[in-house]
């Protein structure tokens, strides 16, 4: 028994056996070959097997896939047949009388650096494909079959080195009682849906330490993965997951009721969503609205971004779903860590400081209109309100007013009935939006504060870059003052102020928010009763005094020490 702890990312417990996604490189070794000729054949081979798998694929992506999808998989099939690459290798172990892997390693990563050289991004690009097709050339040489993401075997715990958000959109979850990653990125989309689907998560563990099939228990509370459990321990955390269960039920049981501090002040408690699906999962965990609908997830995993009527219809299922209570529509958040086919971005050194949400919106205004016209026709007698993400200046609020305008004319034009009167909002997530909240309260209907975002801009720590996003922790006192001086900005001008960012649903914070005035919190639907629960315990005269105390600090550790 191996007991391990990591970072916890999604709160539970889950017994079950490791799945173990292999996204590592291959691991052959180099031998010398005595049949050179018996050695070409066996590379040929695999060679054809490539051949066959990558015509599969381009079958199966059919016409609707994006040119460049199309582009992929032709320049992939012209290397397979290519001097430079295949003829390279052929010769590489005639030459050198090798294994073939080795051979294909080599020659991998002699295009690699040559292509590294070129100043043309086009050339820089290919090397992505190259490498794609030598892991594929390497799987069938050593007879490894891909990863499947489809269909997992029963009480599967994901073991992978990361996952990517498209990854995680293309997975079957029926089977997934867990997950164990060694990134370590709490805020990564990866994690946020994990908590979104209630899945117990720990991240930053050395997974090379984990076989397929062993045994294995995850507990998400305390960061702890144990490998190969004894027979006590694992009866000792079967008994957690049954109080666990009883806990839960117990939670849910008042989760629809409101929550209401001890002194009786009502505070909204909302869901934090992706899809119709999440949208009904929250709505059985008591939502009172949804203060969050990220839309980006509609574009993730598509070859072309999907049309209005498509939109529409999502985002009036949504609204019908929570039946006139408020449910607020985020507009396209894609850039950053979030990549899709569906819409081309411009390769960036900074893709979380360069061309991310609203600011792609503003220049990709067909992309931008299509989903303002499906709120708006959405929004005609629903409770349904937009928010712009990543606002950093009192311009882009202009042009967006501008655009919802021209979106309602061309409605109007069309004779399609849309909701005159829409409320936007903004994320308040970009500093200079914090900072000049005052300024732009006088032009938005709301605010939501996105920590997540917040915290890495901030602190100039990139919240997908292991090594510095520990310090983008919305506890950290500069941080808080950001909050603080929002709530403030927002008490003044009467507007209301919820917060979006996974601080939201974090229990430590309740007292810390709850005092700084904070009335909207939204959060994973997985931790909407537990979190109603804690507020059901709290006084606000006793959180305000909380707060005090965590603001006059310098150091995120007494501010840690003080809620612990
Ligand atoms: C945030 O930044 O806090 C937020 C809610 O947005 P996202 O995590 O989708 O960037
Ligand atoms: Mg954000």
């Amino acid at each position: 028994m191996t007991e391990v702890l990591g970072i916890g990312v999604s709160k539970g417990i889950a017994t079950g056996n490791a799945y173990v996604l292999s996204k590592q490189e291959l691991e052959s070794s180099e031998y010398t070959v005595e049949d050179v000729e018996a050695e070409l054949a066996r590379f040929h081979e695999a060679v054809e097997s490539s051949d066959r798998q990558l015509q599969a694929l381009a079958k199966q992506f059919g016409e609707k896939s994006s040119e460049d999808a199309k582009d992929v998989l032709e320049i992939q099939q012209m290397y397979l047949q290519d001097d430079e690459f295949r003829g390279a290798i052929d010769s590489y172990i005639q030459s050198k009388k090798v294994n073939a892997e080795t051979a294909v390693k080599a020659i991998t990563e002699k295009n690699r650096q040559e292509f590294e050289c070129v100043e043309e991004e086009y050339f820089k690009q290919r090397i992505a494909d190259i490498q794609d097709l030598s892991a594929r050339l390497l799987r069938n040489l050593m007879g490894v079959a891909e990863a499947d993401l489809s269909d997992f075997p029963k009480s599967s715990i994901l073991v992978s080195n990361d996952l990517t958000p498209s990854d995680t959109l293309a997975m079957n979850f029926t089977n997934v009682v867990g997950i164990c990653l060694a990134s370590r990125l709490r805020t990564s989309h990866t994690a946020i849906i994990a908590r979104n689907m209630g899945i117990p998560a720990v991240f930053g563990i050395d997974v090379g330490m984990v076989r397929p099939k062993m045994p294995m228990i995850i507990d998400g509370e305390n960061g702890k993965v144990i490998l190969d459990p004894e027979d006590s321990v694992r009866e000792k955390y079967k008994k957690r997951i049954q109080l666990e269960h009883i806990q839960k039920q117990e939670n849910s049981k008042r989760s629809s009721l409101p929550a209401k501090t001890k002194d009786g002040k009502i505070i909204s408690v909302l869901a934090n969503i992706g899809n119709v699906k999440d949208a009904e999962v929250a709505l059985a965990a008591g939502a009172d609205g949804v203060g969050l609908f990220r839309t980006e997830f509609l574009y993730l995993q598509k070859n072309a971004p999907p049309d209005e009527e498509e939109q529409y219809q999502v985002y009036r299922s949504v609204a019908n779903l929570f039946n006139g209570k408020p449910v607020t529509i985020r507009t396209l958040d894609i850039g950053g860590d979030k990549q899709t086919e569906a819409i081309k971005l411009p390769r960036e050194d900074n893709p979380f400081l360069g061309l991310r949400a609203i600011r792609l919106c503003l220049k990709q205004r067909d992309i931008f209109r299509v989903q303002l016209r499906a709120l708006l026709r959405a929004a005609e007698n629903r409770d349904i309100r937009v928010m712009v993400p990543m606002v950093g200046t009192i311009a882009e609020i202009d042009m967006v007013y501008n655009a919802v305008q021209e979106a309602k004319e061309s409605l109007k034009k069309d004779e399609l009935p849309f909701a005159k009167d829409i409320k936007i909002g903004m994320m308040i997530e970009v500093p200079s939006a914090a900072i000049l909240a005052e300024k732009f309260a006088e032009r938005v209907s709301f605010f939501s504060i996105g920590t997540n975002d917040l915290s890495q801009y901030v602190m100039a720590s990139d919240r997908t870059n292991e090594n510095v996003a520990g310090m983008a922790d919305p506890f950290d006192p500069a941080v808080l003052r950001l909050i603080q001086w929002t709530l403030k900005a927002g008490r003044k001008s009467g507007l209301n102020v919820a917060m979006c960012g996974e601080m939201a649903g974090d229990r430590m914070a309740v007292p810390l928010l709850l005092g700084m005035g904070l009335s909207e919190f939204s959060m994973s639907p997985a931790s909407i009763a537990e979190i109603k629960e804690h507020i059901r315990f709290q006084s606000v005269d006793d959180c305000v005094k909380v707060a005090d105390r965590c603001l006059a600090e310098g150091s995120i550790k007494e501010v840690k020490r003080i809620l612990a």
